[in-house]
């Protein structure tokens, strides 16, 4: 892909998320937002991936969502990346529907490797699934999304430290750096402190990008984090980004974690992201 498409494709999931957290008037579009170029960047010029899914995903890389609420973002690059038809997004939240709130395996639905909205247990699982790769002398890596919020579930830290001792060095980790959580900054909530310098301390390679809202930095630093990967050490990335980026009035605020527009305040939004050539689904 193009940068020129890649950029239609952000804009487009964006489009998406609003769309389908304000015809269900539930889900979190804040954070779904601010990851748009993240999720864009990684399967559109990073990820080795096949849409005819398998759950071992042997000679492929491996993508878990950690922070399962901002699954808007997460369905609509999967859709727009081809493992499921785009038309299903308009089921998102719906009763029997494969798009559930928060993913969960047992709906069958491609791309979807764990479950997750219980935050603190996706590290866990992806460094399980690197520890795989490497006993089936397979060289494909593991990527992983973890809100900063997150980051207060006392398993993260378990599981930073067991990377680390066991070297396992083909995992990319990246950290959702917004400043937010669902009841106010993560600052006041419970202060983070020296993050860079807390993962460093257990035994990571810290890359950071402060600008994770601006496509070409976010492919550099993934680019920069695969080349990083195989030196004896688990790679994670401080990715600074905006909560509900793209949208002016729910930016500068945890207020749009999990709230969804309404039909005014989604026409608002819509006109600061008009349709793409990709089009509505
Ligand atoms: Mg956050």
């Amino acid at each position: 892909m193009t940068l020129e498409q890649l950029k239609t494709q952000v804009q487009q999931t964006r489009r998406d998320i609003l769309r389908m957290v304000h015809a269900v008037n539930s889900g979190h579009p804040g954070g779904s937002l601010g990851c748009a170029e993240f999720f864009t960047a990684l399967y559109g010029t990073q990820m080795k991936f096949s849409t005819d899914f398998s759950m071992d995903g042997n000679g492929e890389d491996l993508f878990f969502l950690s922070n399962g609420h901002i699954s808007p973002v997460f369905y609509s690059t999967l859709a727009r990346f081809g493992f499921f038809p785009v038309e299903e997004l308009s089921t998102f939240r719906k009763i029997d529907s494969r798009l559930q709130g928060h993913p969960t395996t047992h709906e069958g639905l491609p791309g979807i490797r764990m479950a997750s909205g219980s935050l603190g247990q996706g590290l866990s699982v992806a460094i399980g699934a690197a520890l795989s790769k490497k006993l089936n002398n397979d060289d494909k890596l593991v990527y992983s999304l973890h809100g900063d919020g997150e980051l207060q579930e006392g398993q993260i830290w378990e599981a930073l430290m067991y990377a680390a001792a066991k070297k396992v060095d083909n995992i990319i980790s990246t950290i959702d750096y917004n400043g937010q959580q669902i009841d106010g900054s993560t600052e006041n909530v419970l202060d983070l402190g020296d993050l860079h310098a807390k993962l460093e301390a257990f035994g990571w390679l810290v890359l950071e990008e402060k600008e994770g809202n601006d496509l070409e930095k976010v492919i550099a630093i993934l680019e920069k984090a695969k080349s990083a990967t195989g030196k004896g050490k688990p790679v994670v990335i401080i990715l600074h980004t905006e909560m509900g980026n793209g949208v002016d009035y729910m930016m500068g605020t945890h207020a749009w974690h999990g709230k969804a527009p309404n039909d005014e305040q989604l026409e608002k939004a819509l006109t600061q992201n008009p349709e793409t050539e990709l089009k509505d689904y």
